[in-house]
């Protein structure tokens, strides 16, 4: 990829996105599962760009959507209905009647209010509500602590002794109908035995569901499937396939997997240019272009992105941190990290920023978010402008007075 002419093109910060990378993902993936009914539903927070969407659609792909707005995304960028899920632990009335007027896959509950929430405004509607309940198996993630889900301590589903009386429950309601069963343990994940022991328990619970007439038709494992940023040994898609296969023996469930990370987030590059060096005492800081509302990873969890500088310097590597230009000793890229002596303009090359990182950006100190740009075939193409004042502006102007 040229990164140098792509900066020079559609200027910094820029983000850009290969999706040849993205569709080698989705494929080994998707094969991995072979021999079992199974659907890749694109957790489309990682990043909810309409054409990043869009050309997971083209490959065949689903959903899994966390508001009713990347819902809305999912259909415009043709994703089908059939092959759409909303979770999230709190949703919306207005949200969860647009979810049932546009009949998708299923509604995914995660919690007992929730349920009764859902029944009631199906029951408005007059309509029957697919829902599938998401449980909470207890276990640990072994992953960064702001991104484990799947402990009683965190927020996310029910645990298995209410998610079995929530069956009961729906089984005997009109307005609902219950289709599925979802867990999703954490993200980033990296060790095998945690995602294995989460499908034992839960299939398990499907086979007791099975015992008093409750047949489910969609395992959903949720995503989670870690990736390399540094060094990090990653779980290998056929491994992670297989164990969960391992699980379902006798079940006649189609597989639905929920990737987001393991789909975008090494087809992502951040683009930054370099603005100046400089030296606080013996700390030595490179200023770039690019800021924390660009690329929020590095400040919200300390994580790990590798950095790499396109110049024509020659000098030896030295220790500096890479700092943006927001007014926050929080706004860095990396700290202590080994880079030459740099030039105004060079380029910083931020790799694994296709999950998690434009999704997150935000406006603070009136910056105007990033470019994202595509490339497919070796073809670039812009998918969404650059942030100007105007559009910063836009929705206050008005009530100037
Ligand atoms: C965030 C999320 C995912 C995707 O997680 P990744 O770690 O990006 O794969 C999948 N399912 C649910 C319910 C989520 O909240």
């Amino acid at each position: 990829m040229n990164f140098k002419e792509l900066a020079s093109e559609y200027k910094t910060p820029l983000y850009v996105y290969d999706l040849d990378y993205m569709s080698e993902q989705y494929q080994e993936l998707k094969s991995a599962f072979k021999g079992r009914k199974s659907i890749l539903a694109y957790a489309v927070k990682a990043n909810s760009n309409l054409s990043v969407v869009k050309h997971f659609a083209d490959l065949g792909s689903g959903a899994d959507c966390v508001s009713i707005g990347e819902v809305r995304r999912a259909f415009l960028a043709g994703i089908p209905a059939y092959k759409i899920i909303f979770s999230g632990v709190g949703k919306c009335d207005d949200e969860i009647r647009e979810a049932i007027e546009k009949d998708i896959l299923y509604i995914n509950v995660e919690s007992e209010a929730e349920l009764f929430r859902v029944e009631s405004i199906a029951k408005e509607l007059n309509r029957t509500s697919r829902i599938s309940i998401r449980v909470n198996p207890n276990i640990d993630p072994q992953t960064h602590p702001y991104i484990s889900t799947g402990l009683h301590d965190n927020k996310f589903g029910v645990d298995i002794g209410t998610a079995k009386r929530m069956y009961i429950f729906a089984k005997n309601s009109e307005a609902l109908e219950p289709v599925g069963v979802h867990f999703h343990i954490g993200s980033q994940l990296t060790h095998l035995e945690p995602i294995y022991e989460a499908a034992v328990i839960v299939a398990d619970m499907v086979r007791s569901l099975e015992a008093i007439d409750i047949e489910l038709k969609f395992f959903d494992i949720g995503g989670g499937l870690g990736i390399t940023y540094d060094d990090e040994v990653t779980i290998k898609p056929y491994d992670y396939a297989q164990a969960i296969l391992g699980t379902l023996k006798g079940l006649d469930l189609t597989v639905i997997c929920e990737p987001g990370r393991f789909l975008t987030a090494n087809a992502g590059y951040f683009l930054t240019k370099v603005l100046y060096e400089k030296q606080n005492g013996t700390k030595k800081f490179v200023v770039v272009d690019g800021a924390m509302n660009d690329l929020l990873r590095p400040s919200l969890y300390n994580a790990y992105h590798k950095i790499e500088a396109i110049t024509d310097s020659t000098s030896e590597v030295r220790k500096v941190d890479i700092v943006g230009p927001v007014c926050e000793s929080g706004d860095f890229f990396a700290k202590d990290y080994s880079l030459p002596e740099l030039n105004h303009n060079d380029l910083l090359v931020v790799h694994s920023a296709g999950a998690y990182g434009f999704g997150m950006g935000s406006n603070y100190n009136t910056r105007g978010r990033s470019a994202e740009v595509a490339v497919q075939d070796g073809k670039a193409r812009l998918i969404r402008k650059r942030e100007n004042f105007e559009d910063l502006i836009a929705l206050e102007k008005e009530f100037l007075v």
